[in-house]
């Protein structure tokens, strides 16, 4: 286990599980891993089992992450939930820029970008996906896509708080699909990735911030993906829908 950085497992489980589902699997969960206090898993539930969920878990390590939030704190804006109620009922996490959320709702950089100064305002810790079209991957403009993707994201984020955003790379092409980038292709973006926020931050906030990967995550590839010196864990979709597979890819170095 790579100790500099604190390991990161997320689960987005869009749009599914019901709040009792929600409560059920947590409870499964915390006892099926054990303690877990030397990495970080977030639960990133339907908001309507979110402040149920932050109840329930107890265990440390165990946080509470939304899949969105909006970029006022209140305000005419019908059918929008803020960063600052996300907050309150105990959200430390949130999921932004999703490729589901630039495809389907229209999201845009300049949207994520208001998003991201939405949670860091209100004390939560965005976690930024971004990722190319297999498209731009063939044509040879990974580097260009995700980066721009990046600097547009962090516009104007406060230097001193830029440590905490957690990047999530998640190439298009691999969510959903069952393929997986390989550990070399990720490795590769998270390090380039790495090195624009050195240039925009400085070496110490690129060196402190966290780089999880997604896209077909599973209990079997995630050994190999882990292994990688600049993979800080993995954002997670199919495989978090069963409490054993997550448990397995949480817990992926222990027998
Ligand atoms: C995701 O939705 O962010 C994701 C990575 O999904 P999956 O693990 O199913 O590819």
């Amino acid at each position: 286990m790579k100790t500099r950085r604190i390991p990161l497992f997320v689960a987005n489980w869009k749009l599914h599980n019901s709040v009792r589902d929600s409560l059920d699997y947590v409870n499964s969960i915390q006892r099926n891993c054990g303690p877990i206090a030397d990495r970080e898993v977030v639960i990133a539930g339907p908001f309507m089992a979110l402040k149920d969920v932050y109840e329930q878990l107890t265990r440390p390590g165990f946080r509470v992450g939304a899949q969105n939030c909006f970029w006022e704190d209140a305000g005419a804006f019908t059918g929008e939930v803020s960063a600052s109620m996300l907050a309150e009922v105990g959200c430390a996490y949130v999921i932004l820029g999703h490729s589901e959320r630039r495809r389907l709702f229209a999201e845009t950089d300049d949207m994520v970008n208001l998003k991201i100064h939405a949670s860091l305002r209100n004390g939560m810790v965005p976690i930024l996906c971004v990722g190319e079209e297999l498209s731009t991957r063939e044509a040879g403009k990974t580097s260009d896509a995700v980066g721009a993707q990046v600097h547009r994201a962090i516009r104007g984020i406060d230097p001193k708080v830029a440590g905490k955003i957690v990047i999530a790379y998640e190439p298009i092409w691999a969510i959903g699909t069952g393929r997986s980038a390989t550990p070399t292709q990720i490795q590769e973006v998270h390090v380039f990735i790495r090195g624009e926020i050195a240039r925009i931050f400085g070496d110490s906030t690129a060196e402190s911030i966290r780089m999880i990967y997604g896209g077909s995550v599973s209990a079997s590839n995630i050994c190999e993906l882990m292994n990688e010196p600049d993979v800080d864990g993995a954002l997670v979709g199919s495989a978090s829908l069963k409490v054993e597979s997550f448990a397995k890819i949480i817990c992926f170095d222990r027998k």
